[in-house]
């Protein structure tokens, strides 16, 4: 049975992961900065995807911003711009407005502690610890999904992750075996063992050198722990996407605030409870929005559109494009009510869109630069 550390020695858990850690670590660009931008960078980056899908957007935000300055003075949309395919975009306008706040109120510098970056809109505990270890070398234990893992098949706790009031109790624990002199290296090290180690279906618990203190695999408990409720199921919704043309350019719009996809463009959208929009409803929609289909639209797309499924952390999406020539354009009091305007094909290139449409339009792009 694992036991807590004695005052001023490493315990067992900091000895074998430093120990473990300079065999295994992977070589990472954010491993070898103190830069607590640079840092804070990846960890927003990292909370969003894993660590091959992050790499390139890390690169090309420090490539684009190489300071909270120039991210702060960016504009939101092309802020947006970069972040397009890592999903929730609510995560990038909150690490722009971050940025901002860094920049305003602390003269571009990080806070040096625990507590000062607590202060910054978007940064939580486990951001915060992070940044305060790793740069400045704060004595506070992470707490991601991979250090749950390993404290509650190591130490046997059976508390929900999921659940808020279980953090108290692992980060008391995590914090107890963090050895003051190398906190940046324990933290790291715990995280990693836990993405390569540790991991949630296969660990290699037959090469671990933990596995003698190891409460989950002593007692044959390793694929029961951690104990994580189920989130709610995801809801489906269906999109019936209007994708209006007219003098050979599209008619997007900026979604609204209140909703996925904040501030990114689609286009003219109708959304209802079951997959199909019959063509009646479709034309009822581009009539309300005083659009009438050029007779080409009825020859170039007679059947029904398929569509394309897009899953979101608790959305499921299911989105037709219906594609439509108009005989006119739209008038200027639908263009007011709506938010939709025309763009040629070159400014939908800059525009930050959701990757649904992005992929509709480089699929289309042929058909519909030639329609
Ligand atoms: S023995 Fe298995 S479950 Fe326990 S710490 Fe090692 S890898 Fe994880």
């Amino acid at each position: 049975m694992a036991v807590l550390p004695a005052a001023g020695q490493p315990s067992f858990l900091a000895r074998a992961l430093l120990a473990w850690y300079p065999r295994h670590r992977r070589d990472l660009p954010w491993r070898t900065t103190r830069d607590p931008y640079a840092i804070w960078l990846s960890e927003v980056i990292l909370q969003q995807t894993r660590v091959a899908q992050g790499l390139p957007y890390y690169l090309d935000f420090l490539a684009s911003y190489p300071t909270v300055h120039e991210l702060a003075a960016a504009p939101e949309q092309e802020v947006l711009r970069h972040w397009q395919g890592l999903g929730y975009y609510s995560r990038a306008r909150n690490m722009h407005h971050t940025a901002q706040q860094v920049v305003r109120e602390f003269g571009g510098e990080f806070p040096g502690t625990y507590a000062g970056l607590r202060q910054l809109k978007g940064v939580g505990p486990y951001t915060a610890a992070a940044i305060a270890s790793f740069a400045f070398d704060e004595a506070v234990a992470v707490l991601d999904g991979n250090v749950f893992r390993v404290l509650a098949r190591i130490f046997g706790l059976h508390a929900d992750i999921a659940a808020p009031s279980s953090r108290k109790e692992f980060q008391a624990l995590a914090d107890q075996h963090l050895p003051p002199a190398h906190a940046a290296e324990f933290n790291q090290a715990i995280m990693e063992f836990g993405a390569l180690q540790c991991t949630p279906a296969k660990p290699d618990c037959l090469f671990c050198p933990l596995q003698s203190e190891c409460w989950a695999f002593q007692h044959g408990q390793v694929a029961l722990l951690p104990v994580k409720s189920k989130a709610k199921a995801a809801r489906t919704r269906y999109f019936h996407y209007l994708v209006l043309r007219h003098g050979g350019q599209l008619y997007l719009k900026a979604r609204p605030s209140g909703d996925i996809w904040q501030g990114l463009y689609d286009f003219a959208l109708v959304e209802t409870d079951s997959p199909e929009l019959p063509a009646t409803e479709l034309l009822r929609h581009v009539a309300a929005l005083g659009g009438s289909p050029a007779p080409s639209t009825y020859a170039a797309e007679p059947r029904p559109a398929p569509a394309l499924r897009h899953v979101l952390s608790h959305q499921k999406l299911e989105a037709r494009f219906h594609a439509v020539e108009l005989a006119a354009a739209l008038p200027a009091v639908a263009l007011r009510d709506t938010g939709l305007r025309t763009y040629s094909d070159a400014e939908i290139e800059t525009l930050p869109k959701p990757v649904l449409i992005s992929n509709y339009l480089d699929k289309h792009s042929e058909k519909t630069a030639g329609a």
